[in-house]
Parts: C-alpha cells; structure tokens; sequence
C-alpha cells in the first residue's frame, strides 16, 4: 500500500471467553478498511493490572499496515471495543476488549485523545513480550530504545505464552 505505515496493536480480553474475544479481533482487524493486517504474536495469558479481584488476561500484538490516519485508527478500534460490549466501568477494571494503539510506524502524538507510543508500553510485560515476538528483542522501538532493554527493566513473571488450545 502506498503511504502506508506499519502499526503495532495491542490486544486484551478477561472476560466472556477473552480467547474467543482476541481471536475474533484479529479476524476483524484483518477486514479494517484501509488496512492490511500483516501478523499476529501467539496468545498470551497474564494476571490482571489493577483490581485483583478479576480474572486473567489474554493479550496478544497485531502489526498492519495502514494507511488512515492515526485518529481514524483509533477510532475503528474504539467502534471494535464497543462491538465487543466493552463497557467502561472502572478504570483498569474487567473489559471483554481492550485495544491499544501502540505504535504508528515513527510517529510521536501526544494529544488528550492519543498518545503514541502508547504510554503503557514500556512498563507492560504482556505488551512487550508479544511484540519481542513479532519484532526479536534487538529492534529499537521508535522513540522508545531497545525493545530488549524494555524488557529487562519489568517483571516477566506472571505472562505466559500460550500454546494452540490452552486457556
Ligand atoms: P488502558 O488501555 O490503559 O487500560 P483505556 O483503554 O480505558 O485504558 O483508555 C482508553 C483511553 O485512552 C481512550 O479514551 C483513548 O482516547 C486514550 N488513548 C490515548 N492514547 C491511546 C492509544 N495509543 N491507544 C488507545 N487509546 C489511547
Ligand atoms: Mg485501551
């Protein structure tokens, strides 16, 4: 595609079948209009940030290709979310969707509605070990560093990554 940039998602569901729910979203990514989705990490599983009292997480990262712009990509991840019935309740409470728009190619935007890189990034074991996946540990997140480096610097412990047919 022309004018296209290489985006990275991340994905998250804990509740009504969260496998179900991530491996639907990737089928809908796919189909975003403007976009082409290029690979997905495996499932991940981790223990919910925030309130304990929920259950576990399942995560993953897509890379696309895009060519909206990036207030437009949020915008059909939002209508993706709300199509799961994601209802926000709580901050970092339960959600059957989560998506967030990690990464748009090279691109710095810090506005009330969209920061990227997105700000929980760096801090996020189930963020940074798909995309460790998808992009090997050497590669240098755009205006972040190494992604490896990242990966030293957070708790590992508590993200696990699936194999076919688990969770
Ligand atoms: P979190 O994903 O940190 O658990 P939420 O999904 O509830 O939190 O946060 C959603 C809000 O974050 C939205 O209102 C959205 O406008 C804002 N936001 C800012 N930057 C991003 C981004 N890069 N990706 C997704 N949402 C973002
Ligand atoms: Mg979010």
């Amino acid at each position: 595609m022309d004018d296209s940039v290489i985006v990275h998602i991340g994905l998250g569901a804990n509740l009504d079948d969260p496998r179900r729910q991530i491996l639907d979203a990737l089928v809908e990514l796919e189909q975003l209009e403007g976009c082409a989705a290029l690979r997905a990490s495996s499932l991940y599983a981790s223990l919910p940030m925030g309130p304990p009292d929920q259950p576990d997480y399942i995560n993953a990262v897509a890379e696309m290709e895009c060519r909206l712009p990036p207030e437009i990509l949020l915008d059909a991840l939002q209508i993706l979310e709300n199509r799961h019935g994601r209802i926000r309740r709580q901050h970092w409470g339960p959600r059957t969707l989560d998506l967030d728009l990690l990464l748009f190619g090279e691109r710095r935007i810090d506005t009330p509605r969209l920061k990227i890189p997105h700000p929980g990034l760096t801090e996020r074991a189930f963020v940074l070990l798909p995309l460790a996946e998808l992009m090997g540990e050497e590669w240098r997140i755009p205006g972040v560093g190494r992604l490896g480096d990242c990966l030293e610097r957070v708790d590992l412990a508590g993200v696990r990554r699936l194999g076919g047919g688990e969770a």
